[in-house]
């Protein structure tokens, strides 16, 4: 009789990835009657969908052979001049070749990872830090080392030590209304950052999918257009928060070197980006004002910002602290010691209100009083109404 052997084993990096607890309850959040602070989504009712089918229309009807054909790996052409030629006219000197189009920033963020880390490398990041870059890190077998900051992001000398001591790959960092604390890191830092990088030889990875929901306040400078470190920077970027993640659309700007190496591993994962989805995309930022679009959707992220903002007090413990981002779509709350924001999201769940705990987020020691709340999702009235629900709760 034939023997039977034993199913091979997941690989190792597949099964250290820790199942979430907060995942299970945050699954609970889907009923209607929740007002969930907790998703990081843009508001539906913002999305310009007549003006998005009109472009899809628009391409299916007048070029279906070419965008439902494969496509080459760096992306629509047309899609990656309109995206330089964004960058250009903010202050960012870009041409359609220092671009790949990926599926998503979170794509742009794997391919990094597999095209600079080995096994065994160190990743520098805020602490806290966006949690799914964390996996992708981890993923990669990388060593994730947390940096210390403050409300402004974190702090150079602080990563001039840890670039001496650790001698990372790559420091990453969400420069803009950063995920999930809503903060932004000053011009100040960001030149001298880029001075370390140039110093001691370490990629800066700049994530920003968030940094054009600005409310108020000067844009600050990118990382990448500083001249000392431009051939280390690299700039992700998305259309999810501007347009429709749904659409799956980000892209990396990089070197040259890098920016192939980033092709490669795409084509091996992806091979390309949906090409009926990136020809809409570009058909629709030629026939569309896509600045009037964030100029209507910055004011009532705006709006909801004040109504979490200005209820917040009424809401939380005594002592609690919180900031007031400049844009974005977070805002970054820590409860009074005694107080654990993972224990009591059950109960705030149980009164139709959610939120995310911020421990899962923290690559060193969690704040366990920290959490994340996103206003971008509910009406100001419905914001009033789940601070009402949480005040119960704290
Ligand atoms: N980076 C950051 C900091 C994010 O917050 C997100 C989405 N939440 C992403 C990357 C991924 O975005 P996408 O893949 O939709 O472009």
């Amino acid at each position: 009789m034939m023997t039977r052997a034993d199913v091979p084993p997941l690989a190792a990096r597949a099964v250290q990835v820790d199942a979430s607890p907060v995942r299970e309850i945050l699954a609970l959040t889907a009923r209607p009657e929740v007002i969930s602070f907790a998703g990081g989504l843009p508001a539906p009712e913002l999305f310009d969908a007549a003006g998005l089918r009109a472009a899809y229309d628009a391409v299916l009807a007048e070029r279906p052979a070419q965008v439902l054909q494969y496509s080459v790996t760096e992306g629509d052409p047309d899609l990656r001049a309109a995206i330089a030629a964004r960058y250009t006219g903010r202050g960012l000197p870009t041409a359609a070749a220092d671009l790949v189009v990926t599926t998503g920033s979170q794509q742009g963020l794997g391919l990094l990872a597999t095209a600079l880390l080995e096994p065994g490398d160190t990743v520098l990041v805020e602490d806290p830090s966006y949690l799914a870059a964390l996996q992708c890190f981890k993923f990669a077998g990388a060593r994730v080392v947390p940096v210390p900051g403050d409300e402004h992001g974190v702090d150079p000398e602080a990563v001039a030590e840890l670039v001496r001591t650790e001698r990372p790959k790559l420091l990453y960092l969400v420069p803009n209304f950063q995920n999930p604390t809503g903060r932004t890191l000053p011009a100040e830092r960001r030149s001298a950052l880029v001075e370390v990088a140039a110093q001691h030889g370490v990629w800066l990875v700049e994530d920003d999918p968030y940094g054009e929901l600005r409310f108020e306040g000067e844009p600050q400078p990118w990382l990448s257009s500083y001249p000392e470190a431009a051939d280390r920077t690299v700039l992700l970027g998305s259309f999810s928060k501007v347009l429709a993640p749904g659409m799956r659309l980000g892209w990396l700007r990089a070197p040259a070197g890098l920016l192939r190496a980033c092709v490669v591993a795409k084509q091996a994962a992806d091979l390309h980006t949906a090409t009926v989805d990136q020809a809409a995309a570009a058909r629709y930022l030629a026939d569309n004002d896509l600045g009037a679009h964030l100029a209507k959707v910055t004011e009532a992220y705006r709006s909801r910002r004040d109504a979490l903002v200005g209820g917040l007090a009424a809401a939380l413990p005594a002592e609690s602290r919180w900031n007031n981002p400049e844009g974005g779509m977070f805002v970054w709350v820590r409860l009074p010691a005694g107080y654990d924001a993972s224990e009591l999201l059950r109960a705030a769940v149980a009164q139709d209100v959610a939120y995310v705990p911020g421990a899962p987020f923290f690559a060193g020691p969690a704040d366990p009083g920290a959490l994340r709340m996103a206003f971008t999702t509910h009406t100001p009235a419905e914001i009033a109404e789940g601070l009402d629900r949480l005040a119960r709760v704290f």
